[in-house]
């Protein structure tokens, strides 16, 4: 029988996982059906059980001059709320899940599963958030990219918590989010697409692709994206298929229950198309 455990305060959850590894649970909504049994039965899990539902210091958004903190167990419907929430991330988390679910869901959940489909990973990817963990022994801050290494693998350490995830403030002229999944909502996505760009005088400043479920963590690649800085519009526009040339052996997708690999590429390779298009 596993021990449950509710710690009164962030402090005592530290101090407790120092101790001993616990399995963590922010709102639930993934381990509970990773970790399903048979009807009538409670689900299994092989770790003692450390909830962090009590934790108000984690409940926190913090908006400073450049930047927005959130706090680790804010649910995704009060980020939905809240003003501050950068808006791609808000369009993301509109079509995730259900109110329900987004009620107890977190941010630090997705990152913590670490799927391939995960969408808020694909807007956190886009804006260069970065996670702070923190243990006992200190706090470290890495960039998204560097906190999820492969599917349902991150570099979060035994002892380590999810503190908060910060995004930086930027300026974007477009931001374009599509997810395509088997219905409207409530669906894991087949392909999901975030696309952000920054144009003055015709010229591109910045742009940012990512794409969700067409790989083993979410894609983002800084090379191909310094190549489309500084061009004018047009050019990028004329130039479309050399783009798109250049993601396609990103783009590696594979079969499951939810879609195939063929479909999966050609939609990735159309969003960015369309996106492309539409600057
Ligand atoms: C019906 C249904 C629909 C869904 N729809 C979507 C969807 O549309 N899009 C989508 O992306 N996902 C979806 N999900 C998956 C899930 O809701 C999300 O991944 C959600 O963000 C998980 O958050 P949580 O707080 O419930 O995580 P939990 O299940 O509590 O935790 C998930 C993992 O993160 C770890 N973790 C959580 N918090 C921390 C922390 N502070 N520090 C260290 N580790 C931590 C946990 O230990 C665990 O390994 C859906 C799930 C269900 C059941």
């Amino acid at each position: 029988m596993v021990k449950q455990i509710i710690p009164a305060n962030y402090r005592e959850a530290l101090s407790l996982l120092n101790e001993e590894p616990y399995q963590i649970i922010a709102g639930g909504s993934d381990l509970m059906i990773q970790k399903r049994n048979i009807a009538g039965l409670p689900p299994k899990f092989e770790k003692n059980l450390l909830y962090l539902f009590n934790l108000k210091e984690l409940k926190v958004v913090i908006k400073e001059p450049s930047q927005i903190r959130i706090g680790s167990m804010t649910s995704l419907e009060d980020l939905l709320d809240h003003p501050n929430t950068p808006p791609l991330l808000k369009q993301v988390i509109a079509e995730m899940a259900s109110p329900a679910l987004r009620n107890v869901a977190t941010l630090s959940g997705n990152i913590g599963n670490a799927s391939p489909a995960g969408d808020s990973l694909v807007a956190l990817f886009l804006l260069d958030a970065v996670v702070v963990l923190e243990s006992i022994g200190g706090i470290r801050r890495l960039p998204i990219e560097e906190v999820i290494v492969g599917p349902r693998k991150t570099v979060i350490r035994a002892n380590e918590l999810i503190r908060e995830i910060i995004i930086p403030d930027q300026d974007f002229t477009k931001v374009q989010w599509v997810k395509v999944g088997g219905r409207k909502a409530d669906a894991i996505s087949k392909v999901s697409f975030a696309g952000a760009v920054n144009v003055k005088n015709q010229t591109i400043q910045d742009f940012r692709v990512a794409l969700g479920a067409v790989y083993q963590t979410v894609i983002r690649n800084r090379t191909i994206e310094t190549t489309v800085k500084g061009q004018t519009v047009s050019a990028l526009k004329n130039g479309v298929k050399t783009a798109l040339a250049k993601f396609e052996p990103l783009i590696r997708p594979i079969d499951d229950q939810r879609s195939n690999k063929d479909y999966r590429k050609q939609v990735a390779l159309n969003m960015i198309k369309d996106f492309i298009m539409k600057i």
